[in-house]
């Protein structure tokens, strides 16, 4: 029998913001082609993977980790050219990253900023922590409506905005020149979260320093590495001193740390494969461009490609989930997402799958 909660506990204790929020719904995906959440279709040779786990194999998993990651933390200011006067916070995947932001910087009371549509852990860790979460809608092309943005800041002196660069789930870059003016008028932190860094031509990382208001988020998942939960931040060193202390201090477990450590040795294995994800992406969207259920094709710097469809995208998506290929359904009718979906670019075999899969008009 399910036992059951003590009377009036839940209503009474659970903080009403965290009672209206919708838990994160994550797709079935057994059997499927998944090419709903960004994942990276390639893995290691069996060399390397075989070099990995003799690596692995040595750690000792009845002792606490590295509560500071010292090897892989040293291995990130190399490996990704991490300016060394800069702070560091390493974080359980970026979404560990973005709550550890929300914990010191906002709570009841303060605000954090997003445009919309945008990654939804920003508004929904914006709520776990009771902060206010206020929402910019993007242009018609999906870029940033500066003027709405500027006075948005202005109104909410927000403690955090999130720009998330390329963004997610529309796919583009937003245009630099509005983002330098977003920093310069925010009287808190901008976070230029890069998550799709490795399928976009540029990058805030290196150039870090030139603002005192600026932190740049990064993750393993879309290389490659999802499932070992890694990401980090570089930013102004005394601000993320002030960070590391939310930090729990064994945050990254010592698989992790051991298997990053690996990775950032054999980084030329994600530079591949991250250059023939972005070659896929130009045929895909050609291919996209010309079928007959799409009406639309959005650009993209990143591993996805998001597209409207003519019709029902409700029904297209199932339609394709029905023949064995999931994807992600983003319609909300009267928004500007109505009848978008948004596919992750994958190997040409898997690619041409999706294709086939989809329904013509
Ligand atoms: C996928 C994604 C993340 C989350 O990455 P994890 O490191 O897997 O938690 C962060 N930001 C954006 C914009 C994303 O799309």
């Amino acid at each position: 029998m399910k036992k059951k909660v003590k009377n009036n506990l839940i209503e009474q204790y659970v903080r009403p913001q965290i009672r209206q929020i919708q838990a994160y719904h994550v797709q079935p995906a057994e059997g499927f082609i998944k090419l709903d959440a960004m994942e990276n279709p390639y893995v290691w040779s069996k060399n390397l993977q075989q070099q990995w786990l003799e690596r692995v194999q040595e750690v000792a998993i009845n002792r606490y980790p590295d509560a500071h990651a010292t090897k892989a933390r040293q291995a990130l200011y190399e490996v990704m050219g991490i300016p060394s006067q800069a702070g560091l916070v390493v974080g359980n995947g970026s979404d560990e990253l973005i709550q550890m932001l929300a914990m010191v910087l906002a709570g009841p009371g303060r605000t954090i900023l997003a445009p919309a549509p945008s990654f939804v852990m920003y508004d929904m860790i914006a709520r776990f922590v009771g902060s206010e979460f206020v929402s910019v809608p993007l242009t018609d092309n999906f870029e940033l409506d500066l003027p709405a943005m500027l006075a948005a800041i202005e109104e909410h002196q927000p403690a955090v905005t999130f720009i998330a660069y390329p963004n997610n789930p529309t796919g583009n870059a937003f245009d630099k020149q509005a983002i330098a003016e977003i920093i310069s008028v925010s009287p808190g932190l901008v976070v230029i979260d890069e998550a799709y860094h490795a399928f976009a031509g540029d990058s805030y990382l290196g150039d870090v320093l030139q603002y005192s208001n600026v932190v740049v988020m990064r993750t393993l998942s879309k290389l490659g590495l999802a499932g070992l939960r890694f990401g980090f931040m570089a930013g102004p060193e005394d601000l993320l001193a002030e960070v590391e202390k939310v930090r729990l201090p064994y945050n990254i477990n010592g698989l992790t740390q051991a298997s990053v450590e690996f990775a950032f040795e054999n980084m030329d294995f994600f530079d591949e494969h991250a250059a023939t994800i972005v070659a896929q992406r130009a045929v895909l969207m050609k291919e996209l461009s010309a079928h007959s259920i799409v009406e639309r094709v959005y650009p993209s710097e990143a591993n996805f490609v998001l597209f409207k469809v003519l019709g029902d995208a409700v029904q297209v998506h199932q339609q394709l989930k029905q023949n064995g290929v999931l994807i992600k359904n983003l319609h909300q009718p009267d928004s500007a997402l109505s009848q978008c979906l948004r596919v992750t670019v994958s190997t040409p075999e898997e690619n041409a799958a999706f294709l086939a899969a989809l329904p013509t008009a």
